[in-house]
């Protein structure tokens, strides 16, 4: 049975390898998702900002084809002056120009005012694009390597399955699907733990189960060391494998047996 353990330690070793790749398979396209997410939410964040000048811009020009009228109607009656005839005219010129004149100058200080925010609000547009654009080139190269990285894992993955099937045919069946019922609930991916040797002062020897840490029953560490079939740690369920200290064991089984 020893050597059906041994098989199993190696199958262990590829099934470990898969387990830890598969994990890591399975954050990358989570990972992506999230750094996607990150770059549409600074792409709309620029959006807005443009949206929000275009608006002033358009307020703007609004505002300018107002004053153009303005200033035109400006010159044509200030152009009537030699029309006038008397007095009362001339006075309801005058405060139509005034009129005009003052709308004129309202209209300018908006300009002016918008003419400011449009100033500001680019000046927070490029900062902030700058900054994004950074970011999102960041994000983008993340992207690539974990796309990549999840490639290299397929491949990896793939070749380790073809490495288990070969090595699963050398294993008697029984034994193999023991191991496998185990590796299937398993919350780890580890199915095989050593017993080890553990040998304190002034305490008894003992076996403990490396998958667990668990101290093992005197007997049932024999039966390990004995490996005349499977055992399994009564803690984490795996399968027991003598570690590498058994070799002194002789020792131990006779003065566990007492
Ligand atoms: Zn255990």
């Amino acid at each position: 049975m020893l050597e059906e353990l041994k098989k199993l330690e190696t199958l262990q070793d590829v099934d470990s390898k898969i387990f830890n790749l598969e994990e890591e398979l399975d954050t990358l396209p989570e990972n992506n998702k999230a750094l996607e997410e990150q770059i549409v939410e600074k792409e709309n964040k620029i959006a807005e900002l443009k949206s929000a000048i275009s608006i002033q811009v358009s307020e703007k020009e609004k505002r300018d084809e107002i004053l153009k009228k303005g200033e035109e109607k400006l010159k044509t009656i200030t152009g009537k002056q030699s029309a006038i005839r008397n007095k009362e005219e001339y006075n309801a010129l005058l405060r139509e120009i005034d009129a005009i004149k003052r709308l004129n100058r309202d209209l300018g200080d908006e300009i002016a005012e918008i003419n400011k925010e449009i100033e500001t609000k680019t000046e927070e547009l490029n900062a902030t694009d700058e900054q994004f654009s950074k970011e999102i080139d960041g994000f983008k190269k993340q992207i690539a390597l974990n796309t990549k990285r999840m490639e290299e894992l397929d491949k990896t993955i793939d070749k380790l399955y073809d490495d288990r099937e070969k090595l699963t045919q050398n294993i008697r069946q029984v034994v193999y699907r023991k191991y496998q019922r185990i590796l299937e609930t398993s919350p780890n991916g580890r199915a095989i733990a050593k017993a080890e040797y553990r040998k304190e002062k002034d305490t008894p020897a003992y076996g403990l189960c490396l998958g667990c840490n668990m101290k093992l029953p005197p007997e049932l560490y024999n039966m390990v060391l004995r490996a005349t079939r499977i055992e399994v740690c009564p803690n984490c369920q795996c399968i027991l494998i003598p570690g590498d200290s058994h070799h002194d064991n002789s020792k131990t089984n006779s003065e566990e047996g007492k």
